[in-house]
């Protein structure tokens, strides 16, 4: 099968078909799998991972284990790349971002494993998620923001959004768009900047405030959300007195400057967030009561394309490869 693998740079190598070889294993046919900004920081610090890379996705059952009780050959399935061991004392406490069951590390599928930017999949039962039965097929590639909802489920989650607040969002790819769109549903005064103009023309026929550039926006949040990691600088002038600051986006090279004296003087706080707990059952049952918020996020790519899908300018929130069935 075709794979794409990463080793200091992006190819395609064809691998051997891989087999259940644990009774708690399930076999997915991928069909959609998709390119997150993991991915691109991946691929931009030139790491040698030596695997596939892609932690998004969703497909088929095609084999499962003797010991799977919950799932079927031919059942649509979203993956679960945080494959937490459920044993280590972080685990044990429901900090399974923090799981040290993997030589110290929690292990993520693309990540310090093989992913999923292939035809087939192996995982266990308890890390994928059934898409209901229910669902068109249109639809149902609503549910491959699964995993990218749960970072940030997981990030809104440590906000005190007890009261209807006013929110920036910095950045619209995935993450900026989905936190952007869930703090709208919940009824908050949500702005969201991002640089590409012809995304912001795109969104702003759904999103109230959307804007090209800060420099565009007045006023002071109650909270605001980096979600491209790199914009503290940017956005701490805008936050009010009491405020909250969350950092969601990935830049590992980015140190920030904060003043501590106007921090302290005004009460803010500054937050980060990665990965989910149980977030990624929450997202989908989101994702099930608001199928309307994919509406056209994906830039679809054949995997051979896998230049183009990474490093091709486009003003779409999400690029995600097709796998033929
Ligand atoms: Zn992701
Ligand atoms: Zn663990």
């Amino acid at each position: 099968m075709d794979a794409l693998y990463y080793d200091k740079k992006l190819y395609i190598k064809e691998m051997p078909e891989p087999d259940i070889d644990d009774s708690n294993d399930v076999k997915i046919k991928v069909s959609l799998a998709g390119i997150c900004g993991t991915d691109l920081t991946l691929v931009n610090e030139g790491n040698d991972l030596g695997h596939v890379i892609g932690h998004e996705a969703i497909g088929t059952i095609v084999a499962i284990g003797d010991s799977v009780k919950t799932l079927n050959i031919g059942d649509w399935v979203i993956v679960n790349p945080n494959e937490h061991c459920g044993i280590c004392d972080n685990c044990r406490k429901g900090l399974y971002y923090l799981c040290s069951g993997n030589e110290g590390d929690l292990a993520i599928a693309g990540l310090n494993k093989h992913g999923t930017f292939s035809e087939y999949f192996i995982t266990k039962e308890n890390f994928v998620e059934i898409i209901p039965s229910n669902i068109s097929t249109e639809q149902r590639e609503t549910f491959l923001l699964v995993e990218p909802l749960a970072c940030v489920l997981q990030g809104l989650e440590k906000l005190d959004t007890s009261e209807l607040k006013k929110i920036l969002v910095i950045g619209q790819g995935t993450m900026g768009y989905l936190a952007t769109k869930t703090l709208l549903k919940s009824g908050h005064q949500v702005y969201s900047v991002d640089s590409n103009e012809e995304k912001v023309a795109m969104l702003s026929k759904t999103m109230p405030c959307c804007f090209n550039s800060l420099e565009a926006i007045e006023g002071e949040f109650d909270i605001i959300i980096d979600t491209v990691g790199n914009q503290f600088e940017l956005g701490y002038p805008f936050l009010k007195r009491n405020g909250e600051f969350l950092i969601l986006g990935l830049q590992h090279r980015h140190k920030v400057t904060v003043n501590t004296t106007a921090l302290v003087q005004k009460n803010q706080k500054i937050l980060g967030s990665s990965e989910y707990t149980t977030h990624f059952y929450d997202a989908k049952k989101y994702l099930e009561a608001h199928l309307d918020i994919q509406e056209e996020v994906f830039l679809k790519y054949n995997l051979i394309d896998f230049n183009q899908a990474f490093f091709e300018k486009s003003s779409c929130i999400k690029r995600v490869f097709v796998f033929s069935n």
